[in-house]
């Protein structure tokens, strides 16, 4: 008897960046899988139609990145935190079409394999950025009880926007301002696009943070983000953005082959050597 192959994709527009075929197809082989995962290059006229003909297509599920995560979270059943981001990333058949934003877990269980317990203390976490990534953040750590957030964005709307969106645990304050958050902060995360490959640097005062407080920084692009390397020289605790990609690739693999894969340090490593030989040119 032949063992049913089961498929999944990637879905975006363009597609070449992604690095999920990588991550996926890296498990499949490992766990002898006899599943295919791949990317298609979809536009935005036609993303309706295809996610709603993905299993006619062979498909068992999807990630989707940009441009179409807004879209795939209007044609699909979306989760609590699809719903709160506002954007979906990873679809799956169930009788209906369903998604989640598995940015979330990414965030929350990459800084739980790098700072362990680092949700016990309470504290203020300072978020930069009001992006789809800033949201995803912001929804995480309220799902771990951060009582008290401060959200800093260049354009003083976007963060007003994310107050709106989840209530008064959010602060905003103003990008100029922003040095003056890291004194009692606990945790710093960069969900801008600054430190990424072509970008400008992030200009921020870390020597501010207290001795205990941790950086997170999701841009993977370099791995080694100049804000990343002066947490480290001041002996601070770090995440990177490679080790969220990962960990947020978990759930969708899960979902479509039905094994729980592992992040192992020969697939970082593959990931960090496939990377710096093409880098992205913009974010995926
Ligand atoms: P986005 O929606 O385009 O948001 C970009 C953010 O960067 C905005 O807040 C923007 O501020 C800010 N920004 C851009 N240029 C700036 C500048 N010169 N000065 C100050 N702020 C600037 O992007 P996103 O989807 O949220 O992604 C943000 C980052 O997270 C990207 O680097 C992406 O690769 C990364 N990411 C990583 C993962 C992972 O798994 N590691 C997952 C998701 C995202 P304005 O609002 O003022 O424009």
């Amino acid at each position: 008897m032949t063992e049913s192959v089961r498929a999944a994709c990637v879905i975006g527009w363009p597609i070449e960046h992604s690095r999920s075929p990588l991550i996926h197809n890296y498990w499949l082989k490992r766990y002898r899988i006899p599943g295919a995962y791949r990317a298609e290059a979809v536009p935005p006229h036609e993303f309706r139609e295809f996610v709603q003909s993905l299993a006619a297509r062979g498909y068992v599920g999807a990630n989707v990145t940009v441009p179409h995560k807004e879209a795939a979270l209007a044609w699909s059943q979306p989760d609590d935190r699809a719903r709160a981001v506002g954007a979906a990333n990873t679809l799956w058949l169930d009788g209906v079409l369903r998604s989640t934003n598995t940015d979330v877990e990414g965030f929350l269980h990459n800084l739980d394999a790098c700072a362990p317990g680092w949700d016990r203390n309470g504290g203020t976490a300072v978020v930069l950025g009001a992006g789809g990534a800033a949201r995803a953040v912001i929804y995480g750590l309220l799902e771990r009880g951060t009582r008290r957030i401060v959200a800093i964005n260049r354009t003083p709307r976007r963060t007003q926007d994310l107050r709106e969106r989840f209530g008064t645990h959010v602060q905003t304050a103003a990008w100029a301002e922003r040095d003056r958050w890291l004194t009692d902060a606990s945790l710093l995360i960069n969900a801008t696009t600054l430190g990424m490959h072509g970008q400008p640097d992030l200009a921020i005062d870390i020597g501010r943070l207290p001795a205990a407080a941790i950086v997170a920084d999701l841009v993977y692009v370099p791995l080694d983000t100049p804000l990343l390397r002066a947490a480290r020289a001041r002996g601070l605790r770090t995440a990177d953005g490679i080790g969220m990609l990962l960990h947020q690739a978990v759930r969708g693999f899960l979902l479509w082959f039905g094994k729980k894969p592992e992040i192992t340090n020969e697939l970082k490593s593959l990931l960090e050597r496939d990377l710096s030989a093409s880098p992205p040119r913009s974010q995926e």
